[in-house]
């Protein structure tokens, strides 16, 4: 199944060119949690998914041309981030910018403010006039399920609900600026997510997932899971160690080789075959 958040943060399952509104198959549904909705749809996917399947039965969908695609979980607890995971990339990544050595396996994770989630056809927006680095890195992310405590990697892909994709935007540091990364990876906008969220029983081996970008019709990343150092049980047992992960948390899985920089004008198009695309501009922020 497709998940998608759309419009005025309605829950919709996506088929064909259509997506059809579920929101309500959701108990005690109201406007008021918004964004965070599809969190709780998310712990409670197996009891409702009865429901949903007859909701979107009984509905004629409406075409994906005529809503506004949010990110498929705007809100989660945690937006969790892999340093380094791809040996390429890690090799692209020396020298005096990059915060020194260590890959996915002993550095662990980073979070992304939440606030930087945006959606799917949103712009990434560069503030402007800084005369610094700013770079894209194309990401195949995984949602978690269940609550996650402790978790071996054994049992981790069961707490797997679905997969996505995150473009984890970046300020590079320099000789002499070294911000925390967490707010050089949190500008607004610089964690477009999406198109959808597909549960995990249509992806029963995410190593298999191929994730491609293009920067201004340019093939620049290309790379299949299968490479990562750290794979996704071994996120899963590694952070679960730290904190409980939590129903809707998403976790970016690190980026492949062909990290590069992002100016206002450029256009990113990226791609997991089995998920979906996201067709990104990149403007000059305006504020
Ligand atoms: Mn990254």
């Amino acid at each position: 199944m497709r998940l998608a958040v759309f419009d005025d943060w309605r829950i919709g399952v996506v088929s064909g060119g259509g997506v059809s509104d579920i929101t309500e198959a959701l108990p005690g549904w109201s406007p008021r949690l918004g964004p965070s909705a599809v969190n709780e749809l998310i712990a409670r996917f197996d009891e409702l998914r009865p429901d949903i399947q007859r909701r979107v039965a009984a509905q004629t969908p409406r075409p994906l041309g005529q809503v506004r695609l949010r990110a498929p979980v705007p809100r989660p607890t945690h937006l969790f981030a892999a340093p380094r995971n791809f040996r390429e990339h890690q090799n692209e990544m020396h020298g005096p910018l990059s915060g020194g050595g260590g890959s996915a396996a002993d550095l662990g994770f980073f979070l992304k403010a939440t606030g930087a989630i945006s959606g799917p056809s949103d712009a990434i927006e560069v503030p402007s006039g800084t005369g610094r680095r700013f770079d894209y890195e194309g990401e195949v992310a995984f949602v978690i399920g269940k609550e996650a405590r402790g978790v071996s990697r054994e049992h981790a892909l069961e707490y797997v609900f679905g997969y996505t994709i995150v473009i984890d935007a970046t300020l590079r540091m320099t000789e002499t600026q070294r911000e925390e990364r967490t707010m050089r990876k949190s500008f607004a906008t610089f964690a477009p997510m999406g198109p959808f969220v597909v549960t995990a029983d249509e992806i029963p081996d995410p190593s298999s997932l191929r994730l491609q970008l293009w920067r201004n019709g340019a093939m620049a990343q290309d790379a299949c899971l299968k490479d990562l150092i750290v794979d996704i049980p071994g996120l899963i047992e590694q952070a679960s160690a730290i904190l409980p992960l939590q129903p809707g948390d998403v976790y970016a899985t690190g980026s492949p080789a062909g990290v590069g920089q992002i100016q206002p004008g450029d256009e990113l198009i990226v791609e997991v075959e089995q998920i979906g695309r996201m067709v990104l501009p990149v403007r000059a922020r305006a504020w």
